[in-house]
């Protein structure tokens, strides 16, 4: 469903690549957990997944990104988001309307639905997201988890087969987070949704996904599998390794060492 192929990117106005040869191939209906520490290129990633890199950012690219068969480059944004929904890491400052029902409707009309249609996938969206006694509210009134539910109604309402949720449960509390992560769970199971999701709290959602990709420092791609292979991986000469040395868990990892580290790690953070 997405292939990555010897992806490097660069931003406008930079030296240094923000992603630097990224491979990746996902298959449709996985679900895929992003992580690295703050500014290894998580968000850069989701953004040549869903097109905005190179559409939106400009910049240089090498390499290749297809999604359900579209080459990134050969089409337009708008084209790419009836394939691939958004949930930006800050909701709030993404939103376009003023109002929970507007900001369901508006990619609909964007992508030039007629009346009737509209008016029923944001009554569907809105209902199967529990947004229904929420639709005629301000935006601006809702809390941080009614906001990211917003978001991901907003992105789905256009039916994509892709789903990018770039952090989103990190301006939320911890209570709050693992409610969004537990729809969001459920949600993509029910639709075959492939998903990509980026987060710092790697505990929560290691137990929950197919396959993570985890990025160096400089945006390469450090190590990428199933979610107890890459924690071994990492735990041995990553970024991890400090959280490995400080919970006293040995190189050359055993399987009972492997859940004691998957268990502490639910209440650890990436340090930023
Ligand atoms: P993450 O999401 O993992 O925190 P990002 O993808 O946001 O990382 O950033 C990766 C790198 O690209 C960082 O060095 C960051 O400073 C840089 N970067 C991000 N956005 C831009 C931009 N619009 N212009 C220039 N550099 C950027
Ligand atoms: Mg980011």
């Amino acid at each position: 469903m997405i292939e990555i192929d010897r992806l490097t990117y660069t931003y406008p106005r930079t030296d240094r690549p923000a992603l630097d040869d990224v491979s990746l191939r996902i298959d449709a209906g996985e679900s895929i957990l992003l992580t690295g520490r703050s500014g290894s290129g998580k968000s850069t990633l989701l953004g040549a997944v869903n097109g905005l890199i190179p559409h939106y950012y400009g910049g240089r690219i090498a390499g290749r990104v297809v999604v359900g068969g579209m080459d990134t480059r050969d089409h337009k944004a708008h084209d790419l988001a009836a394939l691939v929904g958004t949930a930006f890491q800050e909701p709030a400052s993404r939103f376009i309307t003023r109002q929970v029902a507007d900001e369901l409707a508006f990619g609909l009309e964007a992508a030039g639905l007629d009346g009737a249609e509209i008016a029923r996938r944001v009554r569907e969206t809105a209902e199967r997201l529990q947004l229904g006694p929420l639709r005629d509210r301000p935006l601006d009134q809702l809390s941080g988890g009614e906001q990211q539910r917003v978001a991901v109604a907003a992105a789905l309402a256009r039916q994509p087969r892709v789903l990018v949720l770039d952090e989103p449960t990190s301006q939320l509390d911890a209570e709050s987070a693992q409610g969004v992560l537990d729809w969001l769970r459920d949600l993509c199971r029910a639709d075959g949704l492939t998903t990509v999701i980026s987060e710092h709290r790697l505990g929560r959602l290691l137990p929950e996904v197919d396959r993570v990709a985890a990025l160096s420092e400089r945006g390469r791609l450090e190590a990428w599998g199933a979610p107890a292979e890459v924690l071994t991986r990492l735990a041995n000469g990553g970024p991890l390794i400090e959280a490995a040395r400080a919970l006293g868990v040995p190189a050359g990892l055993s399987e009972d060492a492997l859940r004691a580290l998957r268990e502490r790690l639910l209440a650890w953070r990436m340090p930023p």
